[in-house]
């Protein structure tokens, strides 16, 4: 392996940097380093098109689709600087999900009416995958989709649909044949969410906030037009996709920008004998401890990078980076709550927009700290639960 930055990548690093540090809006920047869930979609939408007048809205997108053609390490230099920025996290569901679905499985006409939304940031797409009894165990979801003349006929739900709310678009697996294995009946359906006969029913998390949605499908029609790919072979296109969902899922910047945090919160905190928190040898031995993991994070990362720019695929192993970096998450989350003390506990959630007038308790560096703590318990569930990743180690990495 050779993870050794080149002179063009830091070139590369400098050119991005400078980029992020003019063309973030304040507004954005300090809303997202506040709390990240809290991003408006407008937020959301103003940051997507100013990285897509740019150019670079699509670095994982083949140039012919308007990706950027940078090498993979640049690309992991990209992420890296963009979550150290603070920039708010892009929608993933049209950039790193139906999109390359699209672009590897669509037709022309599938290409030529989607694409462009989702690279413009127009349109807003959502993932209906799981069901109720069907989320490790994917392949028996049940919503099912019966031809009729030009359409198909959707019946069923769909849960945990993160910002269908938002969205305008659901990507939705479904069943189109009871026969055989559970996997080989399954189809690929792009569905307008305006279409009669679907409802959106919010699930408010433990944090308060609303970003899960149960979506009912009740005799919707949709044209069999909207199908990826062949009837039945939904699985194929279902399995491309979360081997892309699965890549970026390191969050390395985004948590050394916490352990930042974490330090200038400790420098302040009281360690009850005089000094601060940061005096305390226990304290820091944990923040050294959760650094040296991320350092090795950060490694592994660049090692799966290199051997996909050497020609590999990024295959299983993509597991270790979901594991590590949601439980790094979730460590530094519970270290930053403890640094705060009382002060993690008071939780009103008015005080975690930037345009409040609410008095906030507690130091400012606090706010939005218990908001993350209790919305990345989650990090370990979704994107398949970290047991599930662990099973995919052992039998396809271990050879278990
Ligand atoms: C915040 C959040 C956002 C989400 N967003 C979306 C979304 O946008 N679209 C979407 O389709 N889904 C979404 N999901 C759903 C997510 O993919 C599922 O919750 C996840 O796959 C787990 O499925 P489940 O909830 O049915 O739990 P289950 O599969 O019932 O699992 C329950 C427990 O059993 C364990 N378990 C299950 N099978 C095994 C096994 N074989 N070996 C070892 N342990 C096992 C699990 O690890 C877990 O601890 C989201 C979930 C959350 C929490």
């Amino acid at each position: 392996m050779d993870a050794a930055y080149s002179a063009e990548d830091l070139a590369f690093r400098e050119e991005v940097r400078a980029f992020l540090k003019t063309a973030m809006p304040e507004h954005i920047r300090r809303q997202s380093q506040l709390a990240p869930s809290y991003v408006s979609k407008e937020m959301t939408r103003e940051w997507h098109k100013i990285l897509y007048n740019k150019g670079w809205i699509a670095p994982n997108w083949p140039q012919e689709y308007g990706g950027t053609g940078w090498t993979a390490v640049q690309k992991h230099i990209f992420d890296e600087e963009v979550q150290a920025a603070g920039a708010p996290r892009l929608s993933p569901f049209g950039l790193l999900m139906v999109g390359p679905v699209l672009y590897t499985f669509g037709t022309e006409e599938q290409k030529a009416q989607h694409l462009p939304g989702i690279l413009s940031g127009d349109v807003f797409w959502c993932q209906g995958y799981s069901e109720p009894g069907s989320g490790s165990d994917l392949a028996s979801l049940k919503t099912r989709a019966v031809q009729d003349g030009d359409d198909y006929v959707v019946n069923g739900q769909k849960i945990w649909t993160s910002h269908a709310h938002h969205a305008d678009w659901i990507f939705a697996l479904v069943r189109t044949s009871t026969e055989g294995k559970k996997q080989e009946g399954i189809s690929f359906l792009l569905i307008d969410l305006n279409t009669p006969g679907i409802e959106r029913r919010a699930i408010i998390s433990m944090d308060g906030g609303h970003y899960l949605n149960e979506v009912f499908f009740t005799d919707v029609r949709v044209p069999i037009s909207n199908r990826i790919g062949e009837e039945n072979k939904g699985w194929t296109y279902a399995k491309f996709l979360l081997g892309n969902e699965r890549t970026g899922v390191a969050g390395v910047g985004k948590s050394a920008k916490k352990i930042e945090a974490i330090i200038n919160a400790a420098r302040q905190e009281s360690d009850g004998k005089g000094g601060t928190l940061w005096d305390d040898p226990a304290f820091r031995a944990r923040i050294a401890t959760i650094n040296a993991k991320l350092s090795a994070l950060s490694m592994s990362n660049l090692r799966i990078l290199a051997q996909e720019a050497g020609g590999g695929t990024v295959g299983p192993e993509a597991s270790l980076l979901k594991i590590n970096g949601s439980e790094i998450e979730q460590d530094l989350n519970e270290a930053f709550m403890e640094a705060l003390g009382n002060y993690a506990q008071p939780y009103d959630l008015e005080t975690l927009r930037i345009d409040t007038n609410t008095d906030i308790v507690g130091p400012d560096y606090g706010r939005g700290v218990m908001t993350e703590h209790l919305l990345r318990r989650a990090s370990t569930i979704y994107g398949g639960t970290n047991e599930v990743q662990r099973d995919i180690i052992a039998k396809r990495v271990l050879g278990l």
